[in-house]
C-alpha cells in the first residue's frame, strides 16, 4: 500500500469519487509525535479527509482542517496542497484520551475549513462538532455550505488510513440513471475499515462498484512536506508584543526556540535575532503555529 489519491467518475453521469491511502504519512505524522492510538486515528482521518477535499480544488494553494474543542484533544490540524504534500498534528493534555468517538476526544467547539490559495484571498468555513464521526461532521458541512450531496468514509487505525468521497456535481442531469446516486451510496455504505486498510485502491473500488461503470481518471502521489521556515517563524514572533519577547528571552537564557509543532523542526533566535526582528518590524504573521 502506497500513499496515492486515484480520483474517479460513473461514466457519463455527474457523480464523482476520489479515495485516498495513507501509509508512508500516518508514519511520518506518528514517528515524529507521541501520540496515543485514538489521536493518531483521528490524525489519520483527519489527513485522509484533507487530501480528498484537496483535490477538488481547482486552484493552487492548500486546504487545511482545523478541529478546535474543549475536549482532551483541544487541536487538531491537517493540511494538504495541490501537490500532494500533506502536514498534520494534534495538542492534546496529560489526561487520558478517551477511545470513545471523536466527540468524547475533542468535544465540544468548532470545525473550520481553509481554503488557502497561492495568490488570492483565504476563505474560511466553519461548522459545530457534531455527528457520530469526522465523516458525518463534514458531509454536513458540504450539505449546508456547499449544497452538494457530498459523502465522506473515513478509516484509520493508528498505522494506515483511508477515505472514499463520493459526490454529486452541479448543473447535471442525472438522466435516465437517477437512482445512480442512491445505488452508490449504499455500496459505498458497505466498505469496512479491514477492506480500505488491507486491499490497495483499485480492489476497494472493485469490490464496491463492480456492477458500475467506473472511469478511473487520475493519480496523484501524496508526500509528508512541513511548509514551516525560519521567515515564517519570524511572523509569528512579530505577532507577539516586544516587552513579551524581551521577557521571554530572560527567562529562557538569551535563546527563544520556535518548534514547529508539525515536523518539530527548532528555529532559535537569540538577543541579536530579536533585536534584528524588532528592528525590521513588519506586519504581525498570521500563523501563530511557527
Ligand atoms: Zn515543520
Amino acid at each position: 500500500m502506497s500513499d496515492i489519491l486515484l480520483r474517479f467518475d460513473f461514466a457519463q453521469s455527474p457523480v464523482r469519487g476520489e479515495i485516498c491511502q495513507l501509509q508512508t504519512l500516518c508514519h511520518a505524522v506518528t514517528d515524529r509525535h507521541d501520540y496515543p492510538l485514538p489521536v493518531r486515528t483521528l490524525l489519520g482521518q483527519a489527513m485522509s479527509a484533507v487530501v480528498l477535499m484537496a483535490a477538488m480544488l481547482k486552484l493552487e494553494g492548500s486546504l487545511i482542517l482545523q478541529i478546535e474543542g474543549d475536549g482532551p484533544v483541544n487541536l487538531v490540524m491537517a493540511e494538504c496542497n495541490h501537490r500532494g504534500e500533506v502536514r498534520a498534528m494534534a495538542s492534546h493534555g496529560d489526561d487520558p484520551v478517551p477511545d470513545d468517538g471523536w466527540l468524547a476526544m475533542v468535544g465540544q467547539g468548532r470545525l473550520l475549513l481553509t481554503i488557502d490559495p497561492e495568490d488570492g484571498q483565504r476563505y474560511q468555513g466553519i461548522v459545530p462538532l457534531e455527528g457520530a464521526s469526522l465523516a458525518e461532521a463534514l458531509g454536513h458541512y458540504f450539505a449546508q455550505s456547499e449544497q452538494l450531496p457530498t459523502e465522506f468514509h473515513l478509516f484509520a487505525d493508528g498505522e494506515r488510513a483511508g477515505g472514499l468521497m463520493l459526490q454529486v456535481l452541479p448543473g447535471h442531469d442525472q438522466g435516465d440513471d437517477a437512482d445512480l446516486w442512491p445505488r452508490v451510496r449504499n455500496l459505498a455504505a458497505t466498505l469496512s475499515a479491514s477492506e480500505m486498510l488491507s486491499l490497495d485502491a483499485e480492489s476497494v473500488l472493485y469490490r464496491l462498484f463492480h456492477e458500475e461503470t467506473v472511469q478511473l481518471l487520475a493519480e496523484q502521489a501524496l508526500a509528508f512536506v512541513c511548509s514551516c521556515s525560519r521567515a515564517r517563524s519570524e511572523n509569528a514572533l512579530r505577532a507577539i508584543a516586544e516587552d513579551e519577547l524581551k521577557q521571554l528571552l530572560d527567562e529562557q537564557s538569551g535563546l527563544i526556540e520556535v518548534r514547529c509543532q508539525f515536523c518539530l523542526q527548532r528555529y532559535p533566535f537569540d538577543r541579536i535575532d530579536i533585536e534584528q526582528l524588532l528592528r525590521h518590524d513588519g506586519s504581525p504573521g498570521s500563523d501563530s503555529l511557527q
